[in-house]
């Protein structure tokens, strides 16, 4: 069976094709007319809400195929679940909501991963070790032609530091510390790294509902 991946993006297609080794009969791509069909506004305000949306539009525009859609992004307890689904864009949305005032942030910086780490850091100024509990978290869904028949997720949980540590990942993966293991998701080889993924757990979680139909 093959499913068709809505994105590009090679750290996820990666994540995916690795979560299905030990499913044989499971194939997973790139959607092959990704490339051409305009991207639909995410403006959901749950992971769930835009995993369908683009599962949805997607698998309208290549009929017949099994869509496979997600959405993720990092949960703060402390921030009441911020950034959330805004996780990509979170420095922006304080930006904007701070314009009248001095940036709260220190100085500009191009990379946005960069600019959402001060963010988040600055939003936790304050906040004590046992209160920066967070974790990733992404939702999949698989629609064929506008109907979405199954949506899964999977989670990581984590401790939001007060600095950076390591340098591999992306995203907060610095500021994400990881107890059980003592290591930022940033230090962590690859391998580990990968093995915790809430992306392979969503998608694992996702092969077993479509496995027991
Ligand atoms: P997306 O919408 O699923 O592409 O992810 C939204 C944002 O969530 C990313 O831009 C990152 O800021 C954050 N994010 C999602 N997954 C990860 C991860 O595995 N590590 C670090 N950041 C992540």
């Amino acid at each position: 069976m093959h499913l068709y991946a809505a994105t590009t993006n090679p750290g996820k297609l990666r994540d995916f094709a690795r979560a299905a080794e030990g499913s044989a009969s499971i194939r997973i791509e790139a959607l092959p007319s990704l490339a051409s069909i305009p991207a639909p506004p995410e403006d959901e305000p749950t992971f769930e809400g835009n995993a369908r949306l683009k599962a949805v539009y997607y698998s309208l525009r290549a009929p017949g195929l099994l869509v496979l859609a997600d959405d993720s992004g990092l949960e703060v307890d402390a921030l009441d679940g911020a950034p959330g689904v805004r996780s990509a864009r979170f420095a922006a949305d304080l930006a904007a909501a701070n314009a009248a005032q001095a940036t709260p942030f220190p100085a500009p910086h191009d990379d946005p991963d960069h600019r959402n780490n001060a963010a988040l850091l600055a939003s936790l100024a304050g906040v004590a070790e046992e209160r920066r509990q967070a974790r990733y978290r992404c939702v999949l869904a698989l629609a064929r032609d506008g109907q979405v028949l199954l949506t899964a997720e999977g989670s990581v949980e984590g401790i939001i530091l007060s600095a950076p540590r390591g340098a591999g990942g992306f995203g907060y993966d610095p500021l994400f510390l990881v107890p059980q293991l003592g290591h930022t998701m940033a230090e962590l080889p690859a391998a580990d790294r990968l093995a915790l993924n809430h992306r392979g757990r969503a998608l694992k979680a996702l092969l077993a509902q479509l496995a027991a139909q």
